[in-house]
């Protein structure tokens, strides 16, 4: 027989790392929340062509990443690589616009792309997304990055740091592109392949190579912050004064670019140390073109996403101390055991009973009483609640302390009163500790 496994590049999150993503995803919805953002959800398959016009056909996304097939009537499909294209074909289709000026939007989802497989780079990846669309203020790029300093630090990675640039736009770049030309032209033959073909398309990403034989050149380029125009200088300006002024510490990047074609203004990434110096937790800035760019006008957007993985990864190499966080998955109040299978059918109903307001969980298998109170200290109850036919005719039930070895007999109609004068018990959903 054919034992299958996971697909190279994807894997299974099972229920003890489940709890750790439940960790991140509560804490992102509810900074993201009170700061106003509401979720959306778009399909994981689109229209390919909204991602290779998204995305720019020029950029290695599109060309090398992405899953791209045809479905049973030819048409081409795209299994999504990020998230904004999505929300922002949402935004126009749906006319989100009319409904109010600014739209606040978060999502959380699997992304995927065709890449070599690494540490907190998977083939199918998680990520958690805000999209500001329809603001030009600098407030919106500094209500981005202080968010995500937040619940990078609620998460448990307080040391997180950002390094921000300014990509420029449209008026401006251009000059700046020539730039580039001008500095690495007598240097073209050493470059790799692709900055090669960059000089000429798209000579910003080479600032983005990860190939060392072009990261030498990258100090003959002048900073991008030359060549902003008025408004670009002045945006950025108010961006990092506005942050100094709140204390929210950033570096200067110059390089930082990017690698997305519609990105303008502000560019920013969230980095730990863990990770190292190629690796980022996620990134953002500003897309003022996008939304035109995908027919829906010219309405301005700043967004970031964070890779799930990443956060997770560099969590792992701090060294970090998982113990009473999580939403307690799995955690039992009560356990429900039954003597003799008359009792059974009482013991169930009871069980459903006390789920109102308990985690409780009894035997599915149809063990004897000795292997259902095994398996209640195998999953460490502290109380199991023991169903005889006996007992039931007194309408009463057994009450065993695991811990302490003791049983009590209480009548069923007080079992309430009786459990809420013990209190090692949770009752309801544990959410503290998120
Ligand atoms: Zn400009
Ligand atoms: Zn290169």
């Amino acid at each position: 027989m054919t034992r299958f496994k996971s697909p190279r590049g994807t894997y299974d999150i099972l229920p003890d790392e489940a709890r750790k993503w439940q960790v991140v995803e509560a804490n992102a919805r509810s900074v993201l929340r009170r700061s106003g953002y509401r979720e959306i959800q778009t399909p994981l398959i689109e229209d390919a062509a909204l991602f290779l016009r998204g995305v720019g056909e020029a950029s290695d996304i599109a060309i090398k990443e992405m899953y791209i097939f045809k479905d049973r009537r030819g048409r081409s499909l795209a299994l999504r690589p990020e998230g904004t294209a999505s929300v922002v074909r949402a935004y126009i289709q749906h006319h989100l616009a009319a409904d109010r000026d600014v739209q606040k939007l978060y999502y959380l989802g699997p992304m995927f792309r065709y890449d070599r497989p690494q540490a907190g780079r998977n083939r199918q990846f998680f990520q958690i997304g805000s999209e500001v669309i329809g603001s030009h203020s600098p407030l919106a790029d500094i209500e981005t990055i202080w968010i995500w300093k937040d619940i990078f630090g609620r998460i448990g990675l307080s040391n997180a740091t950002v390094s921000l640039n300014s990509v420029g736009c449209r008026s401006c770049r251009p000059r700046f592109q020539e730039a580039i030309r001008d500095a690495l032209s007598g240097v073209r033959d050493e470059l790799c392949p692709d900055c090669q073909d960059r000089l000429q398309r798209n000579p910003m990403r080479i600032l983005d190579c990860k190939v060392e034989g072009c990261r030498v050149f990258r100090d003959r380029i002048p900073p991008i912050t030359d060549y902003l125009c008025t408004a670009c200088e002045g945006h950025h300006a108010t961006v990092r004064q506005t942050l100094r002024d709140l204390g929210c510490g950033f570096q200067d990047d110059p390089y930082l670019v990017r690698g997305l074609d519609y990105y303008t203004r502000t560019a920013f990434e969230i980095v730990h140390g863990a990770l190292g110096s190629q690796s980022s937790l996620g990134g953002g800035g500003r897309y003022d073109d996008l939304v035109a760019v995908l027919g829906g006008g010219n309405v301005p957007a700043v967004g970031f996403s964070a890779g799930i993985e990443r956060i997770l990864l560099a969590l792992d190499r701090d060294r970090f101390d998982w113990r009473g966080r999580g939403s307690g998955e799995g955690e039992l109040d009560l356990f429900v055991v039954y003597t003799d299978p008359e009792a059974r059918e009482e013991a169930f109903r009871q069980l459903l009973d006390l789920r109102k307001e308990y985690r409780v969980d009894m035997d599915y298998t149809e063990k004897s009483l000795k292997g259902q109170l095994r398996l209640a200290h195998r999953l460490g109850v502290r109380k199991v609640l023991i169903f005889g036919t006996d007992e039931l005719k007194r309408g009463a039930v057994i009450i065993r302390d695991m811990l302490e070895s003791e049983e009590k007999e209480v009548l069923l109609k007080s079992l309430r009163e009786f459990l809420k004068g013990h209190s090692t018990m949770q009752g309801g959903d544990r959410v503290a500790g998120i």
